[in-house]
């Protein structure tokens, strides 16, 4: 299994119900895959987890790249994962707010350096504490 974090630019007309629309195909595609992950928006941002077997998720994240909703996809982070963070969610979502935007910022402001994965971790766990709350 592995795990993916990119982060994309949004289309500058992008409207809410087009990252409804995403959310909906994605919460229906990807059970098929046993993908899950998390797709936060904000601040002209896409950043999106994804979880699963090592080809299904690059094939997702190929086809996700292609999508003309967002443009300049950057993978911040890819390794190995023997567990799910957010094995609930086949895409957990998570609205700009401006909490949440911090989020993205420190993760975007960190895009080249090198995450580590203890980092990394401890970031998406507190993600998926917020989809638990937000419930
Ligand atoms: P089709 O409806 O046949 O789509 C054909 C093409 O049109 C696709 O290339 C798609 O990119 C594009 N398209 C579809 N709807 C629109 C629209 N309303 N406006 C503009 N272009 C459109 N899909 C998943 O399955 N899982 C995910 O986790 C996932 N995450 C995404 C994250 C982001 C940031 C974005 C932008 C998209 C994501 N998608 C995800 C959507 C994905 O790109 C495809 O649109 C979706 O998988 C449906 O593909 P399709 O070929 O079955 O659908």
């Amino acid at each position: 299994m592995i795990r993916l974090l990119y982060i994309s630019r949004a289309a500058p007309t992008i409207s809410n119900e087009q990252v409804q629309d995403i959310l909906l195909s994605s919460r229906q595609n990807n059970p098929a895959s046993s993908i899950t992950g998390i797709l936060v928006h904000g601040g002209g941002l896409f950043m999106q987890v994804l979880e699963g077997q090592e080809q299904d998720v690059l094939r997702k994240y190929v086809k996700i790249l292609d999508d003309p909703r967002h443009s300049g996809a950057e993978i911040l982070y890819i390794s190995p994962a023997n567990n799910r963070i957010f094995g609930k969610w086949s895409m957990g979502g998570i609205k700009s707010d401006p909490l949440q935007f911090q989020y993205i910022s420190k993760l975007r402001a960190r895009r080249l350096e090198v995450i580590d994965a203890s980092t990394f971790t401890e970031t998406m766990r507190e993600f998926a504490q917020m989809l638990r709350d937000a419930k």
